[in-house]
């Protein structure tokens, strides 16, 4: 199954993606996360990505489109997988099609998690993230066991540097402004649908079970 999972910063989509593909053996494939890595190893595409992602700004469609398609290609994604933060524009949307295109597939479903600004800018700046393994926390929901540090690494956890406020506000005006016209993309193709966010995780992942019983595998 070839899954997309559309949503504002904080709609839970990578932690969703993260479950819904243990639950079915697929890959999470998180441009966000290979960025993130780019600049952890200070690479030159992370030397790039940084001042773009700090601002709350896209990476441009030729840089995380071809790292798109160069991950979509690694074996493990043979029969399938799940795209959380990608594609964010409409040219990384037709990129895609035109990718899958040549590997004689297609996206079986585009879920749409829908979640408010408000609980966005609170789920944000209460999201800490474990910078060694990744894992994610909110410190009102899902909390570490011991204040503050990873449950599995005992390291401490951070806030990443574009869930501040002030960064907050410009990945919500970019995410309205450029991704959510794919919203209307998705409709057209007859393939998107829609799963409400605000719930907690386990609502919200019975919730996107539920759409995907419905889907078809192509
Ligand atoms: P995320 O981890 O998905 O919230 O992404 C964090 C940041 O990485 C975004 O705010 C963008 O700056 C950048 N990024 C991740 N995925 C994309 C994408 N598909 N297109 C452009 N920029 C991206």
């Amino acid at each position: 199954m070839r899954l997309i999972f559309l949503g504002p910063p904080g709609s839970g989509k990578g932690t969703q993606a993260r479950l819904v593909g243990e639950k079915l053996g697929l890959p999470q494939i998180s441009t966000g996360d290979i960025l993130r890595e780019a600049i952890a190893r200070k690479t030159d595409l992370g030397e790039k990505a940084k001042s773009v992602m700090d601002a709350g700004e896209l990476v441009p469609d030729e840089v995380v489109l071809p790292l798109a398609e160069k991950r979509i290609r690694e074996s493990d994604c043979m029969n399938g997988f799940i795209l959380d933060g990608f594609p964010r524009t409409l040219a990384q949307a037709i990129g895609l099609e035109e990718v899958l295109q040549r590997q004689g597939c297609v996206i079986d479903a585009v879920m749409f998690i829908e979640v408010n600004d408000a609980v966005v800018v609170e789920r944000l700046s209460k999201r800490r993230v474990c910078p060694k393994c990744k894992a994610m926390y909110n410190l009102a929901s899902d909390p570490p066991k011991q204040e503050g540090v990873c449950d599995r690494c005992q390291v401490v956890l951070e806030l990443r540097t574009d869930d501040k406020p002030e960064t907050v506000e410009a990945r919500l005006v970019v995410y309205r402004k450029n991704t959510l016209p794919l919203v209307e993309f998705y409709k057209s193709r007859g393939i998107l649908r829609r799963v409400a966010g605000e719930g907690d995780i386990r609502t919200v992942f019975d919730s996107i079970l539920g759409e995907l019983s419905e889907v078809k595998s192509g």
